[in-house]
């Protein structure tokens, strides 16, 4: 398989930070930064880039030190995205700052603590809790860094591509506060831009491997199972043909199989997005945002790595010791959530006095979602210890 490595100038159809449609709150320039790598500067600088480090990816943090956190996921997904980024001529900077964030929304305890928010926010007028959405209102909103707004102030093309998911309500709500702006794409099935596409599908790609390896570090899964799985299977079988020694020291070959899986995987973005460029040939960023999506698998990669998914959802995902951990996840959360809304002073000061300022469940509601979605797994059970004195 041959790829061109070459490519350092940005492409016609990537995103310049020249050309960027801006922030909302105009700001001069930098004089040693282009916009893009200031956005990545402010997400490394904010307090819920340094939390994503206690977060749960898979296992909750306390259960071993090695497993990955949302912050070395987030990480993995940039440095996996930088290289693809890099081979295309897009923007490696953007592509960087869209990675490092694309996870800030995320609550305590992964999905469990995401669904269990979802469902205190899911009654009445709350407005239910998205994590992608979550994630853009971090960055606009809640991160209190600057003196003279909210959030980071990040450039458009940042944003978009933290907002990867919108349900039609709230990209309908989002609109009518910033007409024609990162949500509008969700009322006009648009594209975002090549790199906010690219970050996506590393963020996939980055999942499937390093669940792979925790799932088998700790124990939940193992190689023999792992046979089952064609995409990996084929990079253990040839690991082994390569370097027989491997059979005596199964975490070196887990490691030498990933490896080569990811290569193979970049390598087949890569070629199958170069494809798809052509075929479309977009001359400028909105001519792809008008386009389909184009950063993608090969259809065999499509198909394997949907068989990965499917394997570590039922044999990962679902395990029982993995479902029992959750469900203590959630039920932190689902204690926390009415404790916080009638006694509003159990929060910080600065939440206990938004929410006492505010007079409707609603926006009441949305100040303990916030504070909740904010936390670390170990804030959390801290929390949930001293208010309920339960024990988990
Ligand atoms: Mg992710």
């Amino acid at each position: 398989m041959t790829v061109a490595i070459h490519a350092t100038a940005l492409a016609p159809y990537a995103c310049h930070p020249v050309a960027s449609r801006g922030r909302r709150y105009t700001e001069p320039s930098a004089p040693t930064r282009t916009e893009f790598q200031r956005d990545r500067d402010r997400i490394v600088h904010s307090t819920a880039f340094r939390r994503l480090v206690y977060k749960t990816q898979v296992f909750l943090n306390h259960e071993g030190d090695l497993f990955r956190t949302r912050l070395t996921h987030s990480l993995e997904v940039a440095q996996l995205g930088r290289s693809i980024a890099r081979t295309l001529g897009l923007s490696e900077d953007l592509v960087e700052a869209i990675a490092l964030a694309h996870d800030l929304g995320h609550t305590p305890f992964g999905h469990a603590g995401q669904d269990a928010l979802n469902d205190c926010m899911g009654h009445s007028d709350r407005g239910g809790f998205e994590h992608n959405l979550q994630s853009l209102r971090v960055v606009d909103e809640l991160e209190e860094r600057y003196p003279a707004y909210n959030g980071l102030n990040l450039c458009f093309e940042t944003r978009e591509g933290i907002l990867k998911h919108c349900s039609r309500t709230n990209a309908t709500q989002l609109n009518a506060q910033e007409p024609g702006g990162v949500a509008q794409r969700f009322l006009t099935s648009g594209q975002p831009s090549l790199e906010a596409q690219l970050c996506n599908l590393a963020d996939e790609i980055a999942y499937n491997a390093h669940d792979i390896d925790d799932g088998v570090r700790s124990g939940l899964i193992t190689l023999t199972q792992l046979q089952d799985v064609p995409l990996f299977d084929r990079f253990r079988a040839e690991a082994l043909r390569e370097y027989p020694h491997l059979a005596t020291s199964p975490r070196r070959l887990l490691y030498e199989a990933i490896r080569r899986m990811l290569s193979a995987q970049v390598y087949d973005v890569i070629n199958a997005t170069q494809v798809a460029i052509e075929a479309v040939n977009p001359t400028s960023v909105d001519a792809v945002r008008a386009s389909r999506s184009l950063v993608m698998f090969g259809d065999d990669m499509r198909r394997e790595s949907n068989a990965l998914k499917h394997f570590l959802f039922h044999n990962l995902y679902r395990h029982p010791q993995v479902v029992r951990s959750m469900a203590q996840a959630k039920r932190i959360v689902a204690d926390l959530f009415p404790l916080y809304l009638t006694t509003p002073s159990e929060m910080q000061s600065g939440f206990a006095a938004q929410a006492a300022a505010t007079l409707t469940d609603s926006t009441r509601a949305r100040v303990v979602a916030d504070y909740i979605a904010g936390m670390t797994d170990r804030f959390a059970t801290r929390e949930h210890a001293r208010l309920t004195g339960a024990a988990l």
